[in-house]
């Protein structure tokens, strides 16, 4: 390793090239982590499907058992208005009770269609909690690999990880605000570069351009960045920008 940096480019420069080594080494960990959650959001949702099942099939099993319950009931009153309808003293006394079993032989028709109808809707609900459950089932055991395979990832990356981020400490301690706010302003945006080296764009009339988006920096820019290592962005694209060792004395040969 080469000394501390000496002006802040090169101290951006050198946070950059630690967040990158981090991002390479943290980019299969993020990748296993984003399966886990995918397969584990899959298995919550046949939670779900399973638990509502199971409230419908209780709901129906109530529902079938007071049907059953009360065709029982009838069949106990039914029994009871033959035995007075047997020992009936008058023709119409007999009448009324045998009236009576009609309409209650109805009420029992009625109520055994309503607990087979039940009994037909619980069948169904159970088949479905089944089928959910099994599916439940193997997709555990996929929730089970990706865990497997993130805590794997993770380990595996542990140490150097640990490293890094104390490397990314110390090389963010010395970093001036104004540097580090435009710096982390540019990690922010996610998919845009964060820091890009000049590129020589015409030697002979000593143009540089960025190395991300190719428009010419003008020769302020380019005198800051070699002079003081100032705090550069492209004017363009907003990249931070740095100069190579190669670059660097290609201008001063340049200028000689
Ligand atoms: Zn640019």
């Amino acid at each position: 390793m080469s000394g501390k940096p000496t002006n802040v480019t090169a101290q951006l420069l050198e946070l950059h090239l630690i967040e990158s080594q981090i991002r390479g080494l943290t980019h299969r960990l993020d990748d296993a982590e984003r399966t886990l959650k995918a397969q584990s959001k899959l298995l919550s949702d046949l939670d779900a499907q399973a638990a509502a099942l199971r409230t419908q099939a209780r709901q129906l099993e109530a529902t079938a058992a007071n049907d059953e319950g009360e065709v029982q009931r009838i069949d106990e009153r039914i029994n009871k208005l033959r035995d007075q309808m047997n020992a009936a003293k008058t023709n119409k006394e007999y009448t009324t009770f045998q009236t009576e079993i009609s309409v209650l032989k109805a009420d029992r028709g009625r109520s055994e269609e309503k607990a087979l109808a039940s009994m037909g809707k619980l069948d169904a609900i159970r088949k479905s909690l089944a089928e959910v459950e099994a599916a439940h089932a193997d997709r555990k055991t996929f929730v089970d690999a990706a865990t497997k395979e993130r805590n794997q990832r993770r380990d595996e990356i542990k140490d150097r990880l640990d490293e890094l981020k104390g490397q990314r400490k110390a090389a963010a301690a010395d970093i001036p605000d104004r540097a580090m706010d435009k710096f982390n302003e540019r990690v922010a945006l996610g998919d845009e570069d964060i820091m890009a080296p000049l590129e020589e764009h015409d030697r002979r009339n000593r143009e540089y351009n960025c190395g991300s988006c190719r428009v010419v920096v003008p020769m302020e820019k380019l005198n800051g960045l070699m002079g003081r290592g100032e705090l550069t962005t492209c004017s363009n694209c907003g990249v931070i920008l740095y100069i190579e060792a190669a670059t660097r004395d290609a201008v001063i040969t340049g200028k000689k």
